[in-house]
């Protein structure tokens, strides 16, 4: 589609908020879907042990199957482990697995446990044929090594926001983490984007959710937000994006938008990454 633009180069995204259930899967799931659908060529990396963003692509991940634990662990290649979704074939996945929750220890141990994620990928693209417009990285619900290794692995970080009236607590301590690893590992990291998600648009609370976090990051918040939509919730239980499983529904549409959004910020995002870099 060429009203999406490529980026001039991988952009390499972490979508964290260390609060559960606040549209952190979904929104890897269906704006990598909507960004695949339209000619992007999309790698999804799950890094939470519950693999719910697996679940979500139609991608198996049973205990021992390969995962993203083979690849921190060192024993396997992101090449090795990734699979295609059955729905698009521009959309790659690592899966995750459920003995990744070991590994939040087992890294405490490790050399350059911070990196592990991050030499990985950099192996992979810099080895792989095929040229990665995005890589999306879905995280658990916490600030622990898992979340540093995969801050540790992108320059952008997409923050998830739910429309509810606890939303902006534990912001301030998610943009204290992301100031560190900036200071001691990583000085390109960037909060590029944040998205407000569960979205109804008939109440007060979530026009002023929304209100409040424009007003805090006016150029970081996307225009679009999503709605709290039946269809987003119930197509993982058919191992389906929204965008394949309902594709001309609210949902499909406002994560289409939000993709088109995050696409044609693409300069704008990369230079100010580049910006950056020089600043240090
Ligand atoms: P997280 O990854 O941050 O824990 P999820 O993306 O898994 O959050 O979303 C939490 C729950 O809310 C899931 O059951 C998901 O299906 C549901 N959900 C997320 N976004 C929406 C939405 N826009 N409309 C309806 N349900 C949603
Ligand atoms: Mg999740």
């Amino acid at each position: 589609n060429a009203e999406f633009p490529k980026p001039e180069r991988t952009r390499l995204i972490a979508v964290a908020n260390q609060k559960g259930g606040v549209g952190k899967t979904t929104s890897t799931v269906n704006l990598s879907a909507a960004l695949a659908q339209n000619g992007a060529q999309v790698l999804v990396i799950d890094m939470d042990p519950q693999g719910n963003a697996s679940t979500a692509l139609g991608i198996s991940h049973a205990s021992g199957e390969p995962s993203v634990y083979d690849v921190i662990e060192g024993r396997m290649s992101v090449a090795e482990v990734k699979r295609t979704c059955p729905d698009f074939p521009t959309l790659d996945v690592v899966p995750s697995s459920i003995d990744l929750s070991g590994a939040e220890l087992e890294l405490a141990d490790m050399a350059r446990r911070t990196d592990r994620l991050k030499d990985a990928l950099e192996t992979f693209l810099n080895g792989s044929d095929v040229h990665y417009d995005y890589v999306f990285i879905d995280c658990p619900p916490s600030l622990g090594l898992l979340v540093i290794n995969a801050m540790c692995a992108v320059h952008e970080m997409l923050i998830p926001i739910q429309a509810e009236y606890y939303a902006l607590e534990g912001l301030g301590q998610l943009i204290n983490t992301i100031g560190l690893v900036q200071d001691h590992y990583n000085p390109s990291l960037t909060v590029s984007t944040m998205l407000v998600t569960m979205f109804d648009r008939r109440t007060l609370l979530s026009r002023e959710v929304y209100a409040e976090v424009k007003g805090h990051y006016p150029s970081i918040v996307l225009d679009t937000t999503i709605p709290r939509t039946v269809k987003i919730s119930e197509a993982p239980s058919f191992g389906k994006s929204v965008i394949a499983y309902d594709p001309h529904g609210a949902g499909a549409i406002s994560y289409g938008e939000a993709a088109l959004e995050l696409a044609r910020r693409s300069p704008h995002v990369l230079e100010a990454i580049d910006a950056r870099m020089k600043e240090r």
